[in-house]
């Protein structure tokens, strides 16, 4: 008989074509077998009346991260990696964050000392790329990439971190050359100052108008850009934290065209409006994070989005910052919007909303759940011996029950964090068990994980799928010239 070291049985395993009962067995740290029925097993979990899924990936979070005006998040590698699993993660991708000036060696150098002490979950890092230098083009990214860091981030807005409509071409070319992923924050930037500008001329500084100085044509207009200048050079493009109606519409249609453009959205724009901002005194400020939240009908429209699969992932942002004065209070407790710290949090609670909302709620299938939660994100970033229920693949498993019913509490998101925007929340399906390369690192509610468990996950070459081989005209002309510009 095959020895198992763990063996997860009676459970109903949902894998991203079908759902059936059966049980799994664990060996060395990968899933082994999958059968009817599996006998042994050091370690035997009865999965009774629980569905057995990939565990989920956390693709976009903000884990010991400075911002550009040098707030540090709540959470560090610990912290943020024991609220990932909570939430039903068995690995996750935060952001390495390079600012002006500094050398990408050197920041990851930092987030290697941030990461492999501390976390309880595999991990790797999307860049984000702030300065891109003829060096940092030419010689660290590309040794980056050698390390299996193959996708970053960029911003199209933001003074501190904005790189331009050039700088984007240049570094869509530098990740296309390496198979690598470019990700985009889309966001028009002069169109947010000049709303800030009369916003602030205006008095209006409360939390509520934080929402009214980011406006849906600020995102659908930046990512109309982004992508019109990842299709020129034919690099494949991530749009992050779609929050509009638009947005998604032209991710839609660029899909259907053949685009090679992957999108996701966050459980916060379909949870929340922007009323939330305009709660009593303050307490708006913990639902300012850029993109902003919009209304009512933009969470249905995004909810048909998700159902219908446009977006590639819902995503949590995680963006911990306390309410207190080392967090969103940096500049002051009266401070105006836009000197308030940008971001919510949202790393446990990310797959209990998309699983109560979506699957119970009839919105999406189980199937849907493990490519969105999982399956995905682990395709598109290079993830490649995670996010399916298959033998030879990382034993990175969540066990959930689908019935239990919970409220969503604070000391239950085992963050850093003093609030929860979902506080008070009603929700169905509870994940009580999550496996990280076969080791326990959630049991039935109760931590069992060492700190610093987590191994850094080398990626595959990431953004795959067959390039378009579409070259722009121009390009096609200054070669009939005898001038070489394409990339
Ligand atoms: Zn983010």
């Amino acid at each position: 008989m095959a020895r198992f070291d763990t063996v997860i049985h009676g459970g109903t395993l949902v894998t991203a074509a079908e759902t059936f009962k059966g049980d799994l067995g664990i060996r060395d740290g990968r899933i082994a077998a999958i059968a009817e029925r599996i006998e042994g097993g050091e370690r035997r979990i009865d999965a009774g009346g629980r569905l057995v899924m990939p565990g989920g990936i956390e693709a976009h979070c903000h884990i010991a991260q400075e911002s550009s005006s040098g707030v540090m998040s709540a959470d560090d590698y610990y912290t943020g990696s024991v609220s990932a699993a909570f939430g039903g993660n068995s690995c996750f991708v935060p952001f390495a964050a390079q600012h002006r000036g500094q050398s990408i060696d050197a920041v990851l150098a930092t987030y290697d000392g941030r990461a492999a002490p501390h976390s309880v979950l595999d991990y790797s890092y999307h860049l984000i790329v702030s300065d891109p230098t003829q060096t940092v083009l030419h010689e660290e990214l590309p040794r980056a990439f050698a390390r299996g860091i193959t996708s970053f981030k960029v911003f199209m807005t933001y003074d501190l971190m904005n790189v331009g409509d050039a700088g984007l071409l240049d570094i869509l070319t530098v990740a296309k050359a390496h198979g690598a992923l470019t990700m985009v924050h889309a966001e028009n930037n002069d169109m947010v100052k000049w709303m800030n500008a009369r916003l602030s001329g205006a008095g209006a500084t409360e939390p509520k108008y934080h929402a009214v100085s980011r406006p849906e044509l600020a995102e659908e207009e930046a990512i109309h850009r982004a992508v019109c200048l990842a299709r020129l050079v034919d690099a494949p493009l991530f749009v992050v934290h779609v929050s509009t109606r638009g947005g998604a519409e032209i991710v839609s249609r660029e899909k259907a065209r053949g685009t090679r453009l992957f999108a996701e959205t966050c459980p916060q724009y379909l949870a929340f409006t922007r009323a939330d901002l305009d709660r009593p005194g303050m307490e708006g400020a913990k639902y300012i994070c850029s993109p902003p939240l919009r209304d009512e009908a933009t969470q249905e429209a995004l909810w048909a989005h998700v159902a219908g699969n446009v977006f590639d992932s819902v995503s949590s942002d995680h963006a911990p910052y306390r309410f207190d004065a080392g967090g969103k209070f940096l500049n002051g407790a009266d401070a105006p919007y836009p000197k308030i710290a940008n971001g919510m949090p949202g790393i446990a609670a990310r797959l209990p909303y998309l699983f109560s909302e979506g699957v119970a709620a009839g919105r999406i299938t189980l199937q849907q759940f493990a490519a969105l939660s999982s399956g995905n994100a682990a395709r598109i970033f290079g993830l490649t011996s995670k996010g399916s229920l298959m033998p030879g693949f990382d034993a990175d498993i969540a066990i959930w029950d689908p019935e239990a019913r919970r409220t969503v509490r604070l000391e239950d998101q085992h963050d850093a964090m003093d609030y929860t925007p979902f506080e008070g929340m009603e929700l169905t399906g509870v994940p009580v068990t999550v496996l990280n390369r076969g080791a326990s690192v959630v049991h039935e509610g109760r931590l069992e994980a060492v700190r610093g468990q987590g191994r850094f996950v080398a990626r595959a070459p990431s953004g795959q799928g067959p390039a378009r081989g579409y070259r722009a005209p121009e390009f096609e002309a200054a070669a009939r010239y005898g001038v070489e510009i394409a990339p």
